[in-house]
């Protein structure tokens, strides 16, 4: 299979990642494993730049991710605002929902993000006990304002849970310095590692708020009280038991977060803010417009766009003729009239212009002519300037 995979996850991991994939699995409670589990925990920490945070990771996908922050932080009748950017607000609005939240949304329209002064109006009623935002909606490719709106939410003494899914390793989030409570992810996107496991790390506020519950956590698994002792007990060197740890896909953590953290965060931070501007270079060269409705609203982990005139979306299935697989659209009004390109975790130069020209010749192919090579020669230029 040498198809690229260019889409908002999951993505192109790291050799070394996929080996450790492979490796004989030890035993959960042996020395080693508890080693490399007791560092990934340590490196979860340092990647989503919270050393104060409780770090949780757990096998199950992003949406178990987003059910934790809410079945431990949420008692039935608890008021919870939905900052919502498009479908994967909406899927936290119903998780909230499932956990007895009274939700209150503030929305727009799709690729517009709801205007903060409205949010902090909204909390200011003074109700909330939390509020949700996501930090790259990965239907719209539109990233939220999140260290303004965490701000504001922790002026109100509201906890701030961001879904970091489509975003964390990717975009600038510093979870100590801006007071976010739970910043909340899964693997299998710009943390390099295949899907398979949710990961939070939690502030020291939003672990107090979950020891003054009044109610038992419904869920048994997502409960935080199941998961301390055991991250706490391999991070301190010694096993526990609540559940079997997924032993492998911990090794391929573990790796990936050990390159993420060599490269640096802030230097990944803005390699993926280079690629994302040499891809709008193109795509401003093929003349597509973005779904996010300004720049200062797209996201650097992946690009939205719509289908020029007289391309439908027969034109996912080519490109991937040419090599390279995209995704198409996911917000429920506008599917058929967008794709959707993942530019997360190694994307590398050369990938950049394979997808820009597998794109120019595949709209070719569907009609829309434009000079040959001029959306290639566009991010060439910008490649070559961040250089
Ligand atoms: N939130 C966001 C922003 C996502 O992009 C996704 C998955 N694409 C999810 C939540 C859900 O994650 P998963 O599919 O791993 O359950």
């Amino acid at each position: 299979e040498r198809d690229l995979l260019m889409i908002p996850g999951p993505v192109e991991f790291h050799p070394e990642v996929m080996r450790a994939l492979g490796a004989k699995t030890a035993s959960h409670v042996s020395p080693e494993f508890i080693s490399v589990f007791g560092r990934a925990l340590g490196r979860l920490r340092e990647v989503c730049l919270a050393p104060s945070a409780q770090p949780f990771v757990v096998a199950g996908s992003g949406t178990l991710a987003m059910e934790m922050a809410v079945a431990n932080l949420v008692e039935p009748g608890e008021r919870a605002l939905v900052v919502n950017t498009g479908y994967f607000s909406d899927r936290m609005a119903t998780v909230l929902e499932r956990y007895g939240a009274e939700v209150v949304q503030a929305r727009c329209a799709p690729g517009e993000v709801p205007d903060t002064e409205q949010v902090e109006r909204l909390l200011a009623d003074g109700r909330f006990k939390v509020m949700t935002v996501t930090h790259v909606d990965t239907s719209t490719g539109v990233r939220a304002p999140a260290e303004a709106l965490v701000r504001v939410a922790g002026r109100h003494g509201v906890l701030s849970v961001v879904d970091g899914v489509c975003a964390t390793a990717g975009e600038v989030f510093h979870q100590d310095a801006w007071g976010a409570d739970v910043y909340l992810t899964a693997s299998q996107k710009a943390l390099g590692v295949p899907p398979g496991l949710a990961l939070l790390t939690v502030s020291a506020r939003a672990m107090a708020a979950w020891r003054a519950r009044r109610t038992p956590v419904r869920s048994l698994y997502a409960d935080f009280g199941e998961w301390l002792p055991i991250h706490e007990a391999y991070e301190a060197g010694r096993a526990a038991y609540f559940a079997t740890p997924p032993v492998n896909l911990v090794y391929a953590l573990d790796v990936s977060l050990g390159h993420l953290l060599r490269e640096g965060m802030e230097a990944r931070f803005e390699r993926h803010r280079r690629t994302a501007n040499a891809f709008r270079a193109a795509w401003r060269a093929l003349g597509l417009r973005m779904l996010p409705v300004s720049e200062s609203v797209a996201a650097h982990t992946l690009s939205a766009l719509y289908y020029p005139e007289g391309v439908d979306a027969s034109f996912v299935g080519r490109v991937r003729e040419q090599g390279v697989v995209l995704a198409g659209g996911l917000h429920p009004e506008l599917k058929t009239r967008y794709f959707r390109v993942g530019h997360m975790n190694e994307v590398s130069p050369s990938d950049v212009l394979a997808t820009v020209g597998a794109v120019e010749r595949a709209l070719a192919g569907a009609g829309y002519r434009r000079e040959p090579g001029a959306a290639v020669a566009a991010a060439q230029a910008h490649l070559l300037e961040g250089a």
